[in-house]
């Protein structure tokens, strides 16, 4: 048991905590909400084991609101909301096989002399759905969510092969199963990544960077025919009837497929941890050769009556654990170290390899970070390196395994590889080398990608093949130049690939992008240590460019969330007289650079009301009706319950228009909305 603590945790323990809190929360909106995590599920996983270690150490330090809390996910605005009829949750999990040991023995102490008998099967690396059956027919399938809550995918769900659209006729003690739930995971072949990969590659866009995030981008796809394109898999692992009880876990497996589903592969039941250990002892191997990726095994307590007794603790049932398998890894030699220059200007060594088949792909380059890592791992060229890939596609050099016999040593160069061959910068006390001269055309692209890409300003075409091609022929030397395209629209003609149509569509794309909220470009400039979270506090506390521009460092650095490094970097980007002339080019170009919603006087057909918003609106997106109605001493919700006053409900709306009835709450139309609430 944990012993109470004696004394206040120390200072820097408790902001660690908060920062580990911060980080795990950016995180889990760049993998559940963008689908597009910026770190390995291992980094995440030891984030993660590290803000428990600390709460489990200092429990005063766990807040409601911590991750280790509650499920990861996050319901999407844009998707009505299910709430689930039992909370979806997650599976704690270990790399460690001591910890499975340590699982077996707190299952067998709360069973209280009980012989647990334990299901194994392979944990497919998709994305977890619901899926509700009314008189055998699919009704509703809805993501986990933040596991109360998910969003009502139904439409995309329903192009999904391997789902039935209705049940084969089956039953159980002489009743027919026509109302369940089915819990499992949608997926995506390998060979299916791939080809999408490829196509979205061509087409000058962002490829995914494994098939789970691409599964998970798929499921948000507003058009079910795109989805329907793009082949998802389902693989059901979980069941409950309405009026049945089952006994156990194997035989609502069994009973899964019978109704027409595709159970998985491999569900093996053990009694012993030697046989859970030789379960993942087999795939450990065996999954390479799998069609699809798995990121472990799940161990679960077989018998119902036995999860019952086990139950829950916040996030993840006691009856249950992950076990994850470390990165896969090779051997290869280090050929050469080159140097790639970043959006910020931050040049990172990558590792040039001799390709070496990994996991499924040939590995080539790696990158290396910075130089410090290239010191810690003491790599030279001409080494024998291991490289290891995690759930990601993106491989990293791990160890050396066997130096070369004449080593190249490597040290960071000091001049940039752009032809402008700029000294590089090294700031005391930061790991990383920086090229300082904005005209850098290296890190322009890199640059310009950013502020381009769908998290920031959303133009579509204007992609890394373009932006490469624009600066080569010397079309874009700046962000600004972007909203100056039109004028250069006969230098682009000459330029190959090109046509009239599609000139068109990316100049409207571009003049599209004018409305993107301020937060949004504000994060797109790119400005070292802004992210999107960071952008967005930034904004809450300058609601305009000329505030933001005035603020000094001191003024910046008192924003809760927002630490002195940030501060300064966002003070020295304004104080730059090139960067401010930036702004300006962009302020005439017409571009939002205030927050929309700045308090207006308090309007008393709002005061106390709780407005939803549900449905396609046709006149502004929810985001900004919302923002309307906040903005005018209003509140706003994404469910519907007693509380709620009125209800928004454009075409499509679903559950949350079907709730309100019941509960008997005004619904309007958007027109009515307007005809009601418009400023007078
Ligand atoms: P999880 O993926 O570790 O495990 C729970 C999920 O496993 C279930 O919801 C279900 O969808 C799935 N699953 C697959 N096969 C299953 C089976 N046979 N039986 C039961 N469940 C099965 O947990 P999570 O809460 O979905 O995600 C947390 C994990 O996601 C983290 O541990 C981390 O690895 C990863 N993550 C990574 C990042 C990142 O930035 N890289 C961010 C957030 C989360």
């Amino acid at each position: 048991m944990t012993q109470p603590p004696l004394f206040a945790p120390p200072a820097e323990v408790v902001e660690r905590a908060s920062e580990l809190r911060r980080l795990i929360h950016e995180h889990d909106i760049r993998y559940y909400v963008d689908a597009r995590p910026t770190v390995s599920d291992r980094d995440y996983d030891a984030l993660f084991a590290e803000l428990t270690a600390i709460e489990t150490s200092w429990p005063d330090l766990v807040t409601a609101d911590s991750p280790t809390q509650r499920v990861g996910g996050l319901p999407i605005s844009s998707f009505a909301s299910v709430r689930h009829a039992r909370p979806m949750l997650s599976l704690a999990n270990t790399y460690s096989r001591s910890d499975v040991e340590d699982f077996d023995r707190r299952v067998r102490s709360l069973l209280e002399g009980a012989v647990p008998t334990y299901t194994c099967e392979l944990k497919v690396d998709g994305v977890a759905m619901s899926l509700t059956y009314r008189d055998s027919v699919l009704t509703i399938a809805a993501t986990r969510g933040d596991g109360e809550q998910g969003d009502d995918v139904t439409a995309n769900v329903r192009t999904i092969r391997s789902v039935p659209l209705r049940l084969r006729p089956s039953e159980r003690d002489g009743t027919t199963i026509s109302n369940i739930e089915v819990r499992g995971e949608i997926y995506m072949l390998n060979t299916d990544f791939a080809a999408i990969n490829d196509a979205m590659l061509a087409r000058d866009e962002k490829p995914y960077a494994n098939p789970r995030n691409l599964a998970a981008g798929t499921l948000k796809l507003k058009d079910s025919r795109e989805v329907g394109q793009r082949p998802l898999q389902f693989v059901a692992y979980w069941m409950e009837i309405d009026g049945l009880r089952l006994t156990s876990h194997y035989e609502s497996t069994k009973l899964l497929q019978n109704l027409g589903f595709t159970t998985g592969v491999a569900v093996e039941r053990v009694e012993t941890v030697d046989g859970i250990m030789a379960f993942i002892d087999r795939w450990e191997q065996e999954r390479h050769q799998l069609p699809f990726q798995i990121d472990g095994i799940v161990i679960k307590v077989d018998s119902l009556r036995h999860q019952d007794e086990l139950g829950s603790v916040a996030r993840s049932p006691r009856w249950a654990i992950a076990y994850k398998y470390e990165a896969q890894k090779a051997s290869t030699t280090l050929k050469d170290i080159t140097l790639q220059v970043g959006r910020t200007g931050v040049v990172t060594p990558v590792a040039e390899l001799e390709p070496v088949a990994l996991a499924g792909s040939t590995i080539a380059r790696a990158t290396l970070h910075n130089e410090d890592f290239v010191r810690e791992l003491g790599l030279s060229i001409g080494d024998t390196v291991q490289v290891e890939k995690g759930g990601d596609v993106i491989p990293k050099v791990s160890a050396v395994l066997n130096k070369a016999q004449f080593p190249t040593p490597w040290s960071m160069p000091t001049r940039c590889p752009c032809p402008r061959s700029s000294t590089l910068h090294h700031p005391e006390g930061e790991a990383n080398t920086y090229c300082v001269d904005t005209l850098c055309p290296w890190q322009l692209r890199r640059m310009l990608e950013h502020f381009a890409s769908r998290d920031a300003m959303d133009i579509e075409g204007l992609g890394e093949k373009t932006i490469d091609q624009f600066v080569e022929a010397g079309i874009l030397t700046s962000i600004a130049d972007i909203y100056t395209l039109s004028h250069r629209r006969a230098d682009i003609l000459a330029l190959e690939r090109w046509a009239e149509q599609s000139v068109d569509r990316l100049l409207a794309a571009i003049d599209a992008s004018k409305t993107q909220p301020w937060p949004r470009l504000l994060f797109a400039l790119g400005i070292r240590h802004v992210g999107e979270g960071t952008a967005k506090l930034l904004c809450k506390a300058f609601p305009s460019i000329d505030a933001l521009m005035s603020a000094g460092p001191q003024d910046v650095a008192t924003i809760s969330g927002i630490g002195e490094r940030t501060a300064n970097s966002v003070v020295d980007y304004f104080s730059e007289p090139d960067n401010r002339n930036l702004m300006e080019l962009l302020r005439t170009a017409g571009l939002s650079m205030e927050m929309e919603s700045t308090p207006i006087e308090h309007d008393e057909r709002f005061a106390g009301k709780t407005f939803v918003f549900t449905g396609e609106l046709q006149t502004m997106t929810r985001r900004e009706a919302e923002e309307y109605v906040e903005a005018r001493g209003g509140k706003t919700s994404g469910s519907v319950s007693k509380k709620t006053h009125v209800v928004v409900a454009g075409p499509g709306a679903g559950s949350k228009q079907a709730k309100a009835e019941e509960l008997g709450i005004t619904i309007l139309t958007e027109d009515e909305f307007r005809a009601q609430y418009a400023d007078q």
